[in-house]
């Protein structure tokens, strides 16, 4: 698969180092034992731990090996769906929940930075939704009013002012939102890690889950050289699940459409250039039917990504699409040069929001957060962490059956080829 050829990535090369863990070797016996080290099962981890529950983390490779150790590092505020198509989905009641959560979703991610004193990057000035074109602007107009309705602090700019906070050219207008920001995402789930890890948690890599069984009211989870018994299990794999096949939820992996996301990073840029773009450092994506999304990092490198997988075929073509929307986009940035190039898997559903499942007796999962899991991720976390001690409201989601699709292979190679077809196109002719 390509996407672990592109490891390791610009995250890698400027995160602080990971916390010393290794490989489960051994029995072990705990309270919960949680499948994936992104921001779901670290959050879960550390919330855990500080209450006192014997946690152990099982990582099929390393900490933040999925999409929180490659995403765009975007922290925003509730769904990617518009607010009101949320609660037409999921009604009053409970769509209003989990609106409220996420929202506060980034206040959640920067007090635990601030509490654990993670070093992320992280910048809280906002994100910047780029209109394209009359019906770009129309949709962030309408995502204002929805937001704004709920009290939250958005504000579409004009294109003059969309102009001067993201320098870029082109775009109609922006959508800020005072409530988001950036960070560096590896470095974040290397931070939660260090922090669970202190709160009393185990962490395992290089330990994928190999295979579950129920042993009375446990759980016997068997890895290549160890086992864990635990009451509770928390499967947070999301996109990156990889084939167990001697568990009883093997249909669980049906569930997500994978949307492949690249993203290349330059040089470091002169600082002429660097105060240009971004000035204040928000974060941006636009509206794009083929979205790319842009921000820059603490050693001024400019970080442009669009949907796609870099495979052999594909790789060039998107390169050469990058390079050409960046001149386009900062026409005055000079001289560049792409230094870091990697990709990643978004798990996307067929309602475009989270699912929660119970897949057996103390066996949950929360993913398909849609490419918007930094905050959702991390809230998630804290709700499993609640629920597996007891805490039978604590999920903002209601439980559903798994619905696999089966369209799901089709529409992956739908969103690669067609977005590969977009990039080979697009500003060329
Ligand atoms: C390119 C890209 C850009 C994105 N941009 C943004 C953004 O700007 N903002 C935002 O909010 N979200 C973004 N997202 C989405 C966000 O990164 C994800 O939703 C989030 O990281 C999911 O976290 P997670 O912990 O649920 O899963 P992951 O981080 O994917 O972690 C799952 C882990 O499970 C492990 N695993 C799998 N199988 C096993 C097994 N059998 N045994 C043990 N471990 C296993 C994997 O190795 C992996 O480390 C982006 C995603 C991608 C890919």
């Amino acid at each position: 698969m390509a996407t672990e050829r592109a490891l390791p990535n610009l995250w890698h090369a400027t995160a602080p180092a990971a916390p010393r863990t290794a490989p489960l070797t051994g029995d072990l016996a705990v309270d919960v034992a949680i499948v994936g080290g992104g921001f779901t099962g670290l959050s879960a981890a550390l919330h855990l731990a500080e209450t006192g529950v014997r946690t152990a983390v099982l990582e099929a490779r390393m900490i933040g090996f999925g999409g929180s150790g490659r995403n765009v590092g975007l922290v925003n505020a509730g769904m990617w769906v518009q607010p009101d198509d949320l609660i037409a989905t999921l009604g009053a009641a409970a769509g209003n929940r989990l609106l409220d959560e996420l929202g506060d979703g980034p206040s959640f991610v920067y007090d635990l930075v601030a509490k654990h004193g993670i070093e992320c990057e992280a910048v809280r000035n906002g994100t910047l939704h780029m209109s394209v074109g009359a019906e770009g602007l129309k949709e962030i107009r309408e995502r204002e009013a929805q937001w704004k309705k709920r009290g939250a602090p958005v504000e579409v700019l004009s294109a003059e002012k969309a102009h001067a906070l993201s320098g870029a050219e082109g775009f109609t207008g922006a959508l800020l939102d005072r409530r988001a920001g950036t960070i560096q995402p590896l470095a974040y789930a290397r931070g939660l890690a260090r922090a669970a890890l202190a709160a009393g948690a185990e962490i395992f890599t290089d330990t994928p889950l190999l295979a579950a069984s129920r042993q009375g009211d446990l759980w016997k989870l068997k890895t290549a050289r160890g086992t864990v018994t635990a009451r509770h299990v928390i499967l947070a794999t999301n996109a990156y699940g990889s084939l167990v096949t001697d568990v009883p939820w093997k249909e669980y992996r049906q569930e997500l459409t994978i949307l492949p996301y690249f993203q290349f990073a330059t040089n470091p840029l002169p600082d002429n250039v660097a105060a240009r773009i971004l000035p204040e450092r928000q974060g941006a994506w636009d509206t794009g039917l083929v979205m790319t999304s842009f921000r820059m990092d603490k050693q001024n490198r400019l970080i442009f990504g669009s949907i796609g997988r870099l495979d052999a075929i594909a790789a060039g073509t998107h390169r050469a699409f990058a390079a050409r929307s960046v001149r386009k986009l900062f026409p005055y940035i000079g001289d560049f040069r792409f230094e870091h190039w990697w990709d990643g898997r978004i798990g996307m559903t067929t309602n475009n929001l989270p699912a929660m499942h119970v897949l057996a007796p103390n066996v949950v999962s929360i993913s398909g957060y849609n490419g918007r899991g930094i905050a959702p991720g991390t809230v998630f976390g804290r709700a499993l962490a609640r629920h597996v001690t007891g805490d039978t409201s604590a999920i903002p989601l209601a439980q559903t059956p798994i619905t696999p699709d089966p369209w799901r292979t089709l529409k992956s190679v739908f969103y690669h080829a067609g977005a590969q077809a977009k990039h080979f196109i697009d500003k060329r002719f």
